[in-house]
């Protein structure tokens, strides 16, 4: 079972998809990020947003930020809205996707 040097667990479904790291030609190297789905209105890809607090050191108090990213989505891996899922970065797949979906779940 390949786990394309993640310690994560291969889905338990298998894909034909080329762009997937477990069963296709990508590599994934680089960062490993968690965030929330908030689309998969996509066909291959979902958009994955995430929160952060961000100092303000002049008024001693913190503001919220988010960032979004988009990220391929594996053929053997389903994504829902409000999940977390975990990304792994890899090569550019298009001009506004370098990370790819390693894993999606429910609890946060
Ligand atoms: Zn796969």
């Amino acid at each position: 079972m390949s786990t394309a040097g993640l310690e994560i667990a291969a889905p338990a479904q298998k894909c034909d998809d080329v762009r997937c790291p477990f069963h296709g030609h990508v590599k994934v190297r680089g960062r490993l990020l968690t965030g929330r789905v908030v689309s998969t209105s996509g066909k291959s890809f979902v958009v994955i947003q995430m929160e952060y607090l961000h100092k303000i050191r002049k008024f001693g108090r913190s503001e919220r930020r988010k960032s979004r990213l988009t990220a391929h989505l594996p053929g053997c891996i389903q994504a829902h809205e409000g999940e977390m899922a975990t990304i792994a970065e890899c090569r550019p797949l298009s001009k506004s996707i370098s990370f790819v979906v390693v894993q999606s779940r429910r609890s946060a």
